[in-house]
């Protein structure tokens, strides 16, 4: 059974095309980029980071607003500024100040990726277009699938690594009611969002003396942040429910 989707927005079949143009002439320019609630995901914090040269520990504390609850899962925000319009820390009047590394929502946009993951362990996911008055981009002269759009926006790294992330958020023990308890929301945190810790822990000799890890997984992952994030979903899977894949 389909589910209820909105007034304004809309499921996409496969081959359904859409049109959209987006650039500085609109009059709406950089309007989405205010008064939004931007969820961020552990690869959306990698591309900042790194982008921004600092440290995951930085970027936590100067832009990221944390919710936790009590035996749930942590959830990450970009922290909008107080500028009387909730703007984005890294909108300006040229336009997204780290646009090459922006985080998938922004990218995807008109288009939204709901994926979930069956019964059976199949992943599940479908596209849909979102119209908001707002937004002006709609009605351009190229037209793209949903398909064609996540590839014009370099989506699909994004759509790889999340689709990893979401097989932990939604594992079956989870759905069963597991409840994290302190420290595990602590490992979570440390393993996906603060990357550059999880390594130093990694390279510790207290991990190395509980894990083993062979030299050369070790060295893919000291010098590579996308390696040393797959590993983290796995070793976290594997920490949490006794399985890492
Ligand atoms: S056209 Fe839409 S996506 Fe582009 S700046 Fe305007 S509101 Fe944002
Ligand atoms: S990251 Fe860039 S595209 Fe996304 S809301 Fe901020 S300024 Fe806009």
């Amino acid at each position: 059974m389909d589910m209820q989707l909105p007034k304004n927005v809309k499921k996409l079949k496969d081959n359904e095309r859409f049109s959209f143009a987006c650039n500085p002439s609109v009059e709406c320019f950089t309007d989405c980029c205010r008064e939004l609630e931007l969820a961020l995901t552990p690869y959306d914090v990698m591309r900042l980071k790194n982008k921004l040269q600092m440290t995951s520990e930085e970027f936590l504390k100067r832009y990221v607003v944390i919710e936790a609850e009590m035996g749930q899962f942590p959830r990450f925000y970009l922290g909008m500024v107080d500028d009387g319009k909730a703007s984005c820390p890294f909108v300006s009047a040229a336009g997204c100040k780290v646009y090459d590394s922006r985080p998938g929502p922004c990218r995807a946009y008109p288009v939204g990726r709901a994926a979930s993951i069956a019964e059976d362990g199949s992943n599940i996911a479908f596209h849909v277009l979102l119209s908001e008055p707002h937004c002006q981009g709609s009605g351009g002269s190229t037209q793209f699938t949903a398909k064609e759009w996540m590839s014009d926006q370099e989506l699909d790294l994004y759509n790889e690594f999340n689709d990893d992330f979401m097989g932990l958020l939604q594992h079956p023990k989870i759905r069963e009611g597991f409840s994290l308890s302190k420290e595990q929301i602590q490992m979570f945190t440390l393993s996906l969002y603060n990357l550059d810790e999880f390594r130093s822990y990694v390279s510790s000799d207290k991990f190395s003396l509980k894990y083993s890890l062979n030299k050369n997984e070790l060295q893919r992952i000291n010098s590579d942040d996308s390696a040393l994030l797959r590993y983290a979903v796995r070793w976290l899977k594997k920490e949490l429910f006794g399985s890492g894949s």
